[in-house]
């Protein structure tokens, strides 16, 4: 992990390098940073901090928002938000309707300090705000942006790059590309694939269908097991494509030999269901839809990161058969809200179904623009964030969190097997523990209910042959064995109280 000195540090670094390779250009303007300190911003004793800003910089838009001054207030408000997430309760307890009761109606008519949205930040916000970046969030799947992407999404505002097309920024797409091939070769990922950056998994999932549909003309249905996320049904109907589910195994995994591909023209096949993480049978499923020519979209959106351990791909098998495949990185990958990572062996039907470029965006370089692959024109610079996670973290320090977030799942599974009146639900080879008290749904729903009330930590449930389930996901790398611990001395504590109440 960098801290903010050191992630200033690399990307000075990078660009000082490329500055000395490029000494001949008359468009070139010397680098904020190169500028001497008493050049332009220093007082007569070179004190940057104490010396007014230059005028360029007191908020250009005409706000008098200054990012030196401003800026290192709200860089001081995010790292002391940070430092305090373990005090704060950590699913908002509002009412639906109390944070909108307390904003003004309209926009103010004069402009504001910036100190006033980071006071109301404080003051009005904050009772509203879940805490996805606490370490003892554990619902859903938990998605936490670690510092080199929380800076990189600063420094991408900064830029506020537009890619509609490769032109209107070669380095966004450049390093779209560069990115997603680096981390493709981390999850041992065949080499040479497509890739580029979504926004979400849901909308992947439009593009994979999309590109199935528009290559398998007349065959319109979509094959998913009964555990598929609902953005497979969402998109499904979008697209005006007809899901059948097959049914799951004793595992939750989708079975193969009910595999039936009469007049499909994709498969959705998961590994990591997101109620229990279950695997489906990818070497098998893949081998029916190439025989069938059927296009088979694997959604890892959350399991797809621990493929970066090489002792866990054998969990992957068969994935590298995939037409299209995503992986989260806003999941388990550090790195903030919203970055999904899209792979495709198959670009030109990805470009079939999307392109479409009209004469003013027309071009005479010889290079096609990721908006040909996807639905939206603009694309935000993500990569940045995506780059810098993975540049501050390396790959041994990716691998070592995805490690220590499993064997605390590990952990945690361990004391509800021995824990006599609790059972678990389904097997875990992630991070996500599925567990339940030994007793009705009702007793299980009202214990969720205490404890999420609690705000000591926050889980969240699902439904598994039947029955409520319990869901603790590892996904934080800010989350200790000391915070796992505390979520099973919380459960247990509210599972006494309701036993006793
Ligand atoms: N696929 C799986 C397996 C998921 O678990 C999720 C979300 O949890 C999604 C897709 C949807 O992800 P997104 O929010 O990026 O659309």
């Amino acid at each position: 992990m960098c801290t903010l000195v050191q992630f200033l540090a690399l990307v000075r670094r990078d660009t000082g390098l490329m500055h000395g390779t490029d000494q001949g250009s008359a468009h070139d303007l010397p680098a904020p940073w190169a500028r001497g300190a008493n050049e332009d911003r220093g007082d007569e004793h070179g004190d940057p901090r104490r010396s007014p800003l230059p005028r360029a910089d007191r908020g250009a838009a005409g706000t008098g928002v200054s990012l030196r001054d401003d800026g290192a207030a709200a860089l001081a408000w995010a790292e002391s938000y940070l430092a305090s997430l373990r005090e704060r309760r950590v699913l908002a307890q509002v009412a639906p309707g109390a944070i909108r009761s307390r904003l003004p109606a309209t926009a103010p008519e004069e402009p504001e300090p910036f100190a006033a949205v980071l006071r109301d930040l404080d003051e009005v916000l904050m009772a509203g705000i879940t805490h996805w970046q606490s370490p003892r969030f554990f619902a859903y799947f938990p998605s936490a942006g670690s510092e080199p992407a929380i800076l990189a999404e600063l420094l991408a505002a900064a830029l506020n790059q537009v890619g509609i097309l490769w032109r209107a920024s070669p380095a966004l797409q450049e390093l779209e590309e560069v990115t997603l091939a680096w981390l493709a070769e981390l999850l041992g990922l065949p080499a040479g694939w497509h890739g580029h950056i979504e926004d979400t998994a849901s909308t992947g999932m439009v593009t994979a269908l999309a590109a199935a549909r528009a290559a398998k003309p007349g065959s319109r249905r979509v094959i998913c097991s009964e555990h598929v996320h609902s953005a497979a049904a969402k998109a499904a109907r979008l697209l005006e494509l007809e899901l059948r589910t097959v049914p799951g195994d004793e595992d939750f995994a989708m079975r193969a030999d009910a595999l039936d591909l009469d007049g499909a023209c994709a498969v959705v096949a998961t590994i990591g269901t997101t109620s229990s993480t279950a695997i489906d049978p990818i070497p098998a499923i893949a081998e029916r839809c190439a025989a069938a020519d059927v296009w088979l979209h694997v959604d890892a959106a959350y399991a797809g990161s621990a493929a970066l351990c090489p002792e866990l791909r054998p969990l992957f098998a068969g994935w590298e058969r995939a037409d299209s495949l995503a992986v989260n990185p806003h999941k388990w990958l550090f790195t903030p809200m919203d970055c999904s990572a899209f792979w495709t062996r198959r670009p030109g039907d990805v470009r079939r179904a999307f392109s479409l470029v009209p004469e003013f965006l027309r071009v005479q370089e010889d290079v096609v623009s990721l908006s040909e692959y996807s639905i939206p024109l603009g694309r935000r610079f993500r990569a940045l964030k995506l780059w810098a996670v993975l540049r501050c973290y390396g790959r041994s320090g990716l691998q070592q969190r995805i490690r220590e977030a499993i064997r605390l799942a590990a952990l945690f599974e361990g004391w509800v097997r021995a824990q006599p009146g609790w059972e678990l639900c389904a097997p875990r080879p992630f991070s996500l523990v599925c567990f339940r008290l030994a007793g009705s749904d009702e007793a299980n729903e009202a214990l969720l209910e205490r404890v999420n009330a609690t705000g000591e930590v926050f889980l969240s449930h699902t439904r598994l042959d039947g029955r409520y389930v319990l869901r603790l996901a590892v996904g934080n790398g800010r989350t200790t064995q000391d915070d796992v611990r505390f979520a099973w001395e919380v459960l247990r504590r509210e599972a006494d109280q309701l036993g006793g109440s």
